[in-house]
């Protein structure tokens, strides 16, 4: 068995050689072809209800396969040591893909910890999915658990007070209900929650994975039997991903463990510096002693990851912050090649329950890969400007 980075690099492409090219291929098919109406049926029968095309089997529509898709879901298992992946059009669809399978199979009460994003929070707490939830902090899960619970949800580390929770605790006191991390701030890099014990894990694959803030999607890896529910629920439904932003996630992968590298090393560095100013009042980041009571960065974390939350004094001074950053951007999302900052609770936490909200005095950066000198400065003097202008 290679290296992690050798995976990520060659993850999903090891035919390309017998196939005669170099690069990922993209098929843009919608539909493919047919032989026989039976033989179509067939395959038709098999794709619907979750199953996996075999060998010169027609894939009769990309609803219900695309090989280019298949790809990208292949590389996530390699990363993720999954038996399978399913994606979908976004984070957001992956969950709901979830949250249906478990609607569907009987038990549609989710434990979910909080914090979590703001949107994965929202589509809970509306029960728009046919879900029953009951939100639990960390440690609250036990108590939690019905006959008819069907997930426990949890991130670690969580949007946006990058709290860490231990997964394998957190398995155990799920009593043998699946658990579903969401894994998008940490990465395959940092984190494997499947080796843990974890049931599911999700990507919002528009952050990290695909890596340049220009490709939506969402992926789930896990085993072979929730993979088939799930990809049946997409069939069904709809919300798959498409060729082509398949085709940019798949091709962020292979760079995904230097880019989590280097903008960890460079959040690091920012911490420090922003945990050094006066007009600083906390900040939250795994890599600070005081951000990890249970020693998890180096243990179940390989680091600390690039996103930091930090607060200041007033909630006015917060929000006029953003505004006076010039190398970074003003903008939601996270995980891509530059600098974002951003409001929780204003803006991706903005649909989050009074009791649960994250402080108004908060706000979250994606470090990317500029030169961390000039992150901070640039964090720095605009910390500085929105307090004199204050
Ligand atoms: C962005 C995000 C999601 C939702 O993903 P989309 O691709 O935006 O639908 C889910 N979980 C976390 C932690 C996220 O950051």
């Amino acid at each position: 068995m290679v290296g992690w980075d050798s995976r990520a690099v060659h993850a999903g492409r090891e035919d390309l050689a017998g196939l005669g090219v170099h690069a990922l291929p993209l098929d843009l098919s919608t539909t493919a072809p047919l032989t026989t109406v039976a033989e179509g049926g067939d395959a038709y029968e098999l794709l619907a209800t979750g199953g996996v095309p075999g060998p010169g089997q027609s894939t009769v529509y990309q609803r219900l396969w695309n090989p280019t898709v298949a790809r990208f879901e292949a590389g996530v298992s390699t990363l993720e040591g999954a038996a399978e992946s399913v994606s979908f059009a976004t984070g957001m669809a992956a969950l709901t893909a979830v949250l249906l399978a478990a609607v569907a199979g009987g038990k549609p009460h989710v434990v979910a910890v909080r914090p979590l994003y703001g949107g994965s929070d929202h589509v809970l707490a509306t029960g728009l999915l046919g879900t029953r939830v009951t939100f639990v902090g960390p440690g609250g899960v036990r108590a939690a658990l019905r006959p008819d619970t069907g997930l426990v949800l949890a991130e670690t580390p969580a949007n946006p007070d990058m709290r860490l929770l231990d997964i394998k605790a957190l398995v155990a006191e799920a009593d043998g209900v699946p658990v579903m991390i969401d894994n998008t701030f940490a990465t395959p890099v940092l984190q494997r929650p499947l080796e843990l014990g974890a049931a599911l894990v999700l990507h919002s694959a528009t952050k990290f994975l695909g890596g340049h803030g220009d490709a939506m999607g969402g992926v789930v890896a896990t085993d072979p039997e929730w993979a088939s529910r799930l990809r049946q629920v997409r069939a069904i439904t709809g919300g798959l991903l498409t060729p082509w932003p398949a085709y940019l996630l798949h091709r962020g992968l292979a760079t995904l463990p230097v880019r989590v590298r280097a903008q960890q090393d460079a959040a690091h560095k920012v911490a420090m510096a922003l945990a050094g100013h006066e007009a600083v009042t906390r900040v939250l980041y795994p890599g600070l002693a005081e951000c990890d009571p249970m020693g998890l960065v180096g243990t179940q974390m390989l680091g600390p990851g690039s996103l930091l939350s930090f607060e200041v004094e007033t909630a006015e001074l917060a929000e006029a912050i953003p505004a006076h950053v010039e190398l970074a951007t003003h903008a939601v999302s996270l995980g891509g090649i530059d600098t974002l900052i951003q409001h929780p609770a204003g803006l991706t936490h903005r649909p989050v329950a009074a009791e649960a909200k994250p402080h108004a005095t908060m706000l979250r950066v994606s470090i990317g890969l500029e030169d961390p000198d000039d992150i901070i400065a640039d964090l720095v003097r605009a910390v500085e400007a929105a307090a004199a202008a204050g």
